[in-house]
């Protein structure tokens, strides 16, 4: 099995500054090699050093995401917010959508749609997470939770190309816990039989990622799971060398 087509997503979460940026340029260097040049690797800083992380990459093959967007496609009086036009005007072609941090916030799966149909309008790209609880867990709701997650996320999307899915344990994320395998080969299956029958036939190539305490030292276990297309990375991503760590261990 060879993994040299994968995605890495850097989710800096509310950190970073212009010298984070600056220690990209090792990954820059990496990418350009044979062995790494088929991999998508996606920075996602803050809103207010996406512009200036774009004009420092535009040059290399290190797209930029943004963490999020606001429902509203059009400009117009929301004091404080963000849509779809301005992260892309700034040089975002990822968003991700319906993390779990914002979901907290009070992100409904409605709003999450809206989100997600207003980023495909700008032919943005999304990263839609969905995930469980520790509490959905126990209780052995993950596959409902999931289904509940997809279906309404993405409800009336006709085409999801521009669709990559996030999966992320709610209770992996910044825990340093990981999903078993076996369950983690479950739950990405079980998301892929949730989108072949939510869409016609073409849509069964839409590529899933994990999420949740990935570092240098688990990645080449979770790396072994076919289903996994990529990785979304917050803490260990803060760091250049454990991301390059994590991208070196993934690639055969
Ligand atoms: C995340 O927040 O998307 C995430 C995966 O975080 P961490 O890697 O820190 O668990």
């Amino acid at each position: 099995m060879t993994n040299n087509n994968m995605y890495f997503v850097a989710n800096w979460k509310m950190h970073g500054n212009t010298r984070y940026i600056e220690s990209s340029k090792s990954i820059i260097k990496l990418s350009k090699q044979k062995k790494y040049k088929n991999h998508k690797i996606i920075y996602c800083p803050p809103y207010t050093l996406i512009n200036h992380f774009h004009k420092k990459v535009k040059k290399s093959k290190i797209l930029i995401g943004a963490q999020d967007c606001h429902e509203i496609l059009n400009f117009g009086p929301y004091t404080g917010s963000i849509n779809a036009k301005l992260i892309k005007s700034a040089g975002a072609k990822f968003v991700i959508l319906g993390h779990s941090e914002k979901r907290k916030d009070g992100d409904t799966d409605k709003v999450i749609n809206a989100k997600i149909k207003s980023a495909l309008v700008e032919n943005l790209k999304i990263i839609f997470c969905v995930g469980e609880t520790l509490l959905q867990k126990r209780k052995k709701l993950t596959y409902s939770v999931l289904k509940k997650q997809i279906n309404l996320g993405l409800k009336d999307i006709k085409k999801f190309a521009n669709i990559i899915i996030a999966y992320e344990p709610v209770w992996s994320i910044g825990t340093g816990l990981l999903p078993k395998n076996e369950d983690l080969k479950k739950n990405l299956n079980d998301i892929k039989n949730i989108l072949k029958k939510l869409k016609n036939k073409k849509n069964s190539e839409v590529k899933i990622i994990y999420g949740g305490s990935v570092t240098p030292k688990n990645v080449k276990n979770l790396v072994e799971i076919k289903e996994i297309n990529g990785f979304i990375i917050g803490g260990a991503s803060l760091n250049s060398k454990k991301f390059i760590d994590i991208l070196k261990k993934s690639t055969i």
